[in-house]
């Protein structure tokens, strides 16, 4: 039997960050609870239950941490049931907002969830306002440290990088609150404007920063990550050794998972689909196709995007057929400039590489 990563989408926010586009709508205790027996009936009654193992399990959202310990507890009971999840060996991360001291990681701790991500995205009162989130560094401080005391030692934090207002100073402090939280995991975004949402309407007068700007907080921040000891993983991503995300590892891997909830993505046996953005959609089974995946292209776009890059043994037992010459020209030329690593059993991007990653990757695909 495959393994394969499962992902549940936990539709509901306290209130709607300006900035996002995921799906999610305000919810109730009443919501809450039908969402949950909805979730269980759509895992065990997927057509993939009992045919797959779950080897990560990513409770994303929206706010999975509101639906409580209880829910999410009775969603891990369906997940192991139908695909056959192993807590001992199983990686399970929950989202949690850290914008309330009361949430109980110890019961979390019993569902068998090992992992805990937290939207922190600054350490910086004055831009967390900005952002519009409902948190401040005290409180975030105070929710990090009550998950450790409950025993969650793999603990991920969510930065974001120009943020209006944002200066280096400002930065260094936010990985200094996640040097100092013992922080195993970073991922790092920089702020992108989405259509449809209060910034896309507001962007004339945000002062973001251009470009440039941004491309030098990244920067920064890479070199800060590098000063604290953590390895620069994936693009956006850095964790201490061994903490790798196992969850996100399987899409850069271009391994199939499986989503549910509205706007869930999923990729199973060659085919990508998703449930729309609706939560009737999900109710009625509803399912977009997104066509074919797993093509040669898209394993060499994902994989690019990892520190290790494409080892070419790997490729041609998962193809049959060597690493196309034709990248490999490209390759070079990208090597000889400094933005590609070429060796004899692999390619991966350099760290100057990194930083203009959509180009770079483009340009070995010709795209
Ligand atoms: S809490 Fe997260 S998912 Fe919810 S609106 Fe804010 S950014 Fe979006």
């Amino acid at each position: 039997m495959k393994n394969i990563g499962i992902y549940i989408h936990i539709p509901f926010c306290e209130k709607k960050c300006p900035y996002c586009d995921f799906y999610s709508r305000l919810g109730t205790d009443q919501l809450y609870d039908e969402y949950t027996d909805q979730m269980i009936s759509r895992i065990s009654t997927s057509p993939y239950a009992k045919e797959y193992i779950a080897d990560t399990l990513y409770f994303g959202g929206g706010t999975p941490s509101l639906l409580g310990a209880e829910r999410i507890g009775k969603i891990i009971e369906a997940v192991k049931r139908n695909f056959f999840l192993k807590v001992e060996r199983a990686e399970i991360t929950v989202e949690v907002n850290p914008s309330k001291n009361d949430f109980d990681f110890t019961m979390l701790k019993l569902t068998g969830v090992n992992r805990i991500s937290f939207g922190l995205q600054s350490a910086n009162d004055d831009e967390l306002k900005m952002l519009g989130r409902l948190h401040n560094s005290t409180q975030a401080s105070k929710c990090i440290v009550s998950a450790q005391k409950s025993g969650f030692n793999n603990i991920s934090l969510d930065l974001m990088l120009a943020i209006p207002g944002q200066t280096k100073e400002s930065l260094r402090k936010s990985v200094d609150f996640c040097v100092k939280h013992n922080a195993v995991h970073i991922s790092a975004y920089i702020l992108k404007i989405e259509p449809n949402t209060v910034f896309a309407r507001q962007k004339k007068c945000l002062n973001l920063p251009d470009e440039d700007e941004a491309a030098d907080y990244y920067e920064y921040l890479c070199e800060l990550m590098r000063q604290n000891g953590y390895v620069h993983y994936e693009i956006s991503n850095f964790c201490k050794e061994g903490y790798e995300g196992r969850h996100n590892l399987q899409y850069w891997h271009d391994e199939e998972y499986l989503g549910f909830g509205p706007s869930a993505h999923s990729f199973m046996e060659g085919k990508r689909f998703y449930t729309p953005r609706k939560l009737k959609s999900f109710y009625t089974c509803e399912k977009t196709d997104d066509g074919n995946g797993g093509d040669e292209a898209e394993y060499i776009m994902l994989a690019l995007r990892l520190k290790e890059g494409i080892d070419f043994g790997m490729f041609r037992k998962r193809f049959g057929y060597p690493f196309p010459e034709k990248y490999l020209e490209q390759g070079r030329k990208l090597a000889g400039i400094g933005l590609v690593d070429l060796r004899s059993s692999g390619i991966s991007l350099s760290e100057k590489g990194f930083l203009v990653s959509n180009t770079v990757i483009a340009k070995i695909l010709e795209m």
